[in-house]
Order: C-alpha cells, then sequence, then structure tokens
C-alpha cells in the first residue's frame, strides 16, 4: 500500500496516514463468508486483548496496538471497479479493524464501501463496537440480505473500561441494537471474548434486541494475563469460568427463544 500523506495526529493518542490500497474487497476463509472489507489498518478502540493486532506483522507498524491507523482512502473507487468483476458473496465488514471507530466519523469509507454494495444487493454482516453504525440505517434497510452486530463482551462498564478503554460504552450499544432492531434490521450479538461477567444481567440487558448471539472465549489469554492478575480477576481466565459461564448464556439465551452459536 502506498502512502499518501504525512502522518497526522487524529487525537492525542493516534496517528493517522492516508493511504492508497491495492484491493479492498478481498476473499476469505472465514466460515460463512465469501469476502471482507476492512477500509482502516488499525484501530482507535484499542482493546487490549485485540487479535488484530498481528496486522502489525505485515504493516511495519512500531506504535502499539490502538495508536496507528492508515485510512484507505481510495477504499470506495476501488470496491466499486472490483465489484464490476466480483461473484455475488457475503461480505463481512470489519474483520481486522471497527469499521465504525471514530475516524469513520470524518472519512466515511463503511458508508460509501455499503453504497457500492447496495448497488449490487451483495450480502452484507456486520460487527462493531460503536454505536456510530446507527447512522447508516438508512442504507441497512435497502439491503435484501443484511446482518448488523454489536460486539458486547460483558454487562459491566467498569470490566469494559479495563479491557476496551478506548470503545464505546455497552448501555451505547444496547442503544444501537434497539435502534436497529426497532428498524426491523436482523441483529445479533458476540459475547466475544467472554470478559468478566454474569450470565443473567447479560441475557437480561439484550433481551428482545438480537435475533442470534454468538458466544466465544478469551482466545489470546497470554496478552492479557497481567491485566486479569492486576485487577483480581483471574478466576475468570480459567476454564471452568468459560464453560460454566457459557453454558448458562446459552441456556438463558434459548429459553428466550434467542438462537445461539457456541464458537468454542
Ligand atoms: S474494536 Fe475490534 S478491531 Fe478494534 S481494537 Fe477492539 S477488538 Fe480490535
Amino acid at each position: 500500500m502506498l502512502s499518501i500523506s504525512p502522518p497526522l495526529r487524529y487525537n492525542i493518542n493516534v496517528k493517522v496516514k492516508e493511504i492508497f490500497a491495492k484491493a479492498i474487497l478481498t476473499k476469505t476463509a472465514i466460515s460463512g463468508f465469501d469476502y471482507c472489507i476492512n477500509p482502516y489498518v488499525g484501530c482507535g478502540h484499542g482493546c487490549r486483548y485485540c487479535y488484530a493486532s498481528f496486522m502489525k506483522r505485515f504493516t511495519g507498524h512500531l506504535e502499539p496496538w490502538g495508536e496507528f491507523i492508515d485510512v484507505k482512502v481510495n477504499a470506495p473507487d476501488l470496491l466499486k471497479k472490483q465489484l464490476k468483476r466480483a461473484k455475488q458473496g457475503v461480505v463481512a465488514f470489519g474483520t481486522v479493524t471497527d469499521v465504525y471507530q471514530p475516524i469513520e466519523k470524518k472519512y466515511q469509507l463503511t458508508r460509501k464501501c455499503l453504497e457500492a454494495l447496495l448497488e449490487n444487493q451483495f450480502p452484507v454482516n456486520l460487527l462493531t463496537r460503536s454505536s456510530l453504525c446507527m447512522r447508516d440505517i438508512d442504507l441497512f434497510k435497502q439491503f435484501k440480505n443484511i446482518e448488523v452486530g454489536l460486539s458486547i463482551t460483558t454487562h459491566d462498564e467498569i470490566v469494559k473500561k479495563i479491557f476496551e478503554p478506548s470503545s464505546p460504552s455497552i448501555s451505547t450499544r444496547i442503544g444501537a441494537l434497539r435502534a436497529l432492531h426497532e428498524e426491523g434490521i436482523q441483529t445479533f450479538a458476540f459475547i466475544g471474548p467472554m470478559l468478566p461477567l454474569d450470565p443473567k444481567p447479560m441475557v437480561t440487558m439484550l433481551d428482545g434486541l438480537i435475533d442470534e448471539v454468538l458466544i466465544d472465549r478469551m482466545n489470546y489469554p497470554n496478552k492479557v494475563k497481567s491485566i486479569y492478575y492486576k485487577a483480581k480477576l483471574d478466576k475468570y481466565l480459567e476454564d471452568d469460568y468459560f464453560h460454566i459461564a457459557g453454558k448458562e448464556l446459552k441456556e438463558r439465551f434459548e429459553k428466550k427463544g434467542v438462537s445461539v452459536s457456541m464458537i468454542f
């Protein structure tokens, strides 16, 4: 990818650079999807456990994860070109970034890519931690096949702040799910990774807002072990916690008629 602007400071911690990408609609091996779109490299949410930080190996960034964002400014134009030759398939938005991270307010690349996909009615699956997705409800409503999900990893705002210091509050994510659901959009919650949580309030909080829930354990414990220990939350890293709390979540959601996929 070619850099077209000198780095500028997006906020006190995040270094932003505009780049030209060579491709934006990328084939993926992720089950259930054919393509993925990531309009940004890096993510201003900077979750401590983020698996996508492996991207640094390919991009050469030396900054800590969460402190750089490369903006693929040509993403919408590139997508339009690629769509002329692409076979129909399900497009996953945001497999190594959050497509509604704060910088999307300025660049609107996710919105413009959605507009291009809409013209061709490609099926879309979109996952985010941000209520900024509500901005694009007008587009979501025009897709024949779209699912929009919010990652909600705990019911506890204090726990969220420890592990996801720069991501939006849980209450705003719940508000987003409510708005999407009320507009008749297919919604899901991704409880992954399961941070320290209590299944009962978790299920109550999501009651009536989602069609499906996906549940996953913490897959990269070594990245965050020290944070768990420092916060005296280490019992929530044990296998028993994931299995017992995961099972209770599944049972409680199923009682509410919500379809559950356990990913571990
Ligand atoms: S929002 Fe997603 S991509 Fe961004 S830092 Fe958090 S886990 Fe990683």
